[in-house]
């Protein structure tokens, strides 16, 4: 019988990304196949998050769950990856000593070491019992970046389009983050084997690349001449690359936002006019005590090169409200800034303490009610500026790329405007994996509705 995998993720893109590669690596060591059901699953990975509040609190629930179906199977296996694994290490072993192995960020690609790690110490278990075995779970939340690249399995497509990663870890050292602790330092992945994966991809029908990294755009990696390449240049290769149409990348940081990946999107028409920038926020008392490395009019000049451009480009960000010592002036400064950019929909939260990072120890003395309206004014103007962008859609025709069917009306199509907008409308399954072009005729919330004009391949049939 095959055995089943279940994987639970919290937090950001890389960690969906992380968890794919290890149903992928698992698929292909020991057979394991994907399911969507804790309980008839053999094993259990939570692939853990430490950048918001309340992480470890998730995971020690999610664990006292997956306890109780242990205590039913007791050949049941759990494991625990990501930032909090690093972060904790065996520490998690205090509270959820059930836990079969802790693997951090870094050493995902050695789940398979791991997993035949830990049937061996079973087996060890019941022949000598577990107070004369040597161990009795593992743990290796170790960073070696360049392994972790060296190890991940063949490239497969699901879909038209596909994530890529191309360096890990964050220098950044942000007062408030603890992704330099359990990411480790940037390190990025050699050129020519981001090159080789986007055009083994592209030859198995994906459109799009979304190029991933904690820290994206302060890509160096080496080229076979031992030369370095930014990603703007990485971004020119790709594009060069048959079949790819899109190229997306996340996530940015405003430091790192280069004028040669500004020049970047004058030239490469595949990069799409969408780019989400975190700029955290429009204090530059607040950046400075953040330590973010820019002030907000170096932020405000490089949006209006890029749209001196593009001039049509979305532009989406991450918020912080609340960070230690905001006033009101520094929170209406970020206000102005929202208003000045006309940001899209974004990712806000209300700063939350990580224990270790220097925030920490930055005293705080804004009261939650404070802090909780100042989020949700902020939250309003963004819903309200992305319907704007939305509404200025109506009636326009726009290239989207068809993902699939769509989720609300299975006799509908999904796809995707270069701006990141869900699109439904009418069409033909055979349209999966092309560009089409459609009239946008209804915007809503979360989603638009269009007609479809006519594919790509109609295109060209009429301009025959
Ligand atoms: S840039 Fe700052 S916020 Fe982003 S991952 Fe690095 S340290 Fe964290």
């Amino acid at each position: 019988m095959t055995r089943k995998l279940y994987i639970k993720t919290f937090g950001c893109q890389m960690n969906e990304y992380d968890s794919s590669r290890m149903a992928d690596v698992l698929g292909e060591s020991h057979r394991l196949e994907l399911t969507d059901d804790p309980e008839s699953a053999d094993i259990l990975l939570v692939n853990t998050c430490s950048i918001r509040e309340k992480a470890e609190e998730k995971l020690f629930s999610q664990l006292g769950r997956w306890n109780k179906l242990k205590k039913k199977n007791p050949d049941l296996l759990i494991g625990v990856g990501g930032c909090v694994a690093s972060q904790e290490g065996d520490a998690i072993w205090k509270r959820a000593p059930y836990v079969d192995m802790i693997f951090g960020p870094q050493t995902m690609h050695r789940l398979p070491n791991l997993l035949d790690e830990v049937k061996a110490i079973k087996i060890q278990i019941e022949k000598v019992g577990r107070k004369n075995a040597p161990k009795d779970r593992v743990i290796d939340i170790s960073f070696p970046e360049i392994e972790k690249f060296d190890n991940l399995p063949e490239p497969k497509a699901e879909g038209p389009t596909a994530f890529v990663s191309i360096m890990e870890g964050c220098s950044k050292y942000c007062t408030y983050c603890v992704v330099p602790y359990t990411r480790g330092e940037e390190f990025s992945r050699s050129f020519d084997d981001v090159i080789t994966e986007v055009a083994e991809l592209a030859q198995q029908g994906v459109r799009e690349v979304n190029l991933l990294g904690q820290n994206v755009n302060a890509y160096r990696g080496e080229m076979h001449d031992g030369n370095i390449a930014d990603l703007a240049l990485l971004i020119r290769y790709i594009a060069a690359i048959d079949g790819i149409e899109r190229i997306r990348f996340t996530t940015s940081h405003p430091a790192e936002f280069s004028d040669s990946l500004i020049e970047a999107y004058a030239e490469v028409p595949e990069l799409v006019s969408f780019l989400h920038l975190p700029v955290q926020h429009g204090s530059d008392r607040v950046l400075a005590a953040m330590k973010r490395g820019y002030t907000v009019l170096e932020f405000k000049s490089k949006i209006r090169k890029l749209r001196k451009i593009r001039p049509d480009i979305t532009i989406s960000s991450d918020f912080i409200v609340g960070f230690p010592g905001e006033t009101d002036e520094d929170f209406a400064r970020l206000m102005d800034l929202i208003a000045e950019i006309g940001f899209d929909h974004s990712y806000s939260f209300i700063y939350s303490k990580r224990p270790g990072t220097p925030a920490a120890n930055i005293p705080d003395d804004l009261s939650e009610a404070v802090k909780k309206q100042r989020l949700s004014i902020l939250q309003a103007r963004i819903h309200q500026q992305a319907m704007k962008i939305s509404r200025g859609m109506l009636g326009n025709i726009e290239r989207v790329l068809v993902e699939g069917i769509s989720k609300k009306d299975s006799g509908q199509l999904m796809g995707r405007t270069e701006n990141n907008r869900i699109v439904n409308f009418d069409g033909d399954k055979e349209l999966i994996g092309q560009l089409v072009n459609v009239r946008i005729t209804e915007a809503l919330p979360n989603s638009l509705r269009a007609e479809l004009l006519h594919s790509d391949s109609d295109q060209q049939k009429l301009s025959a």
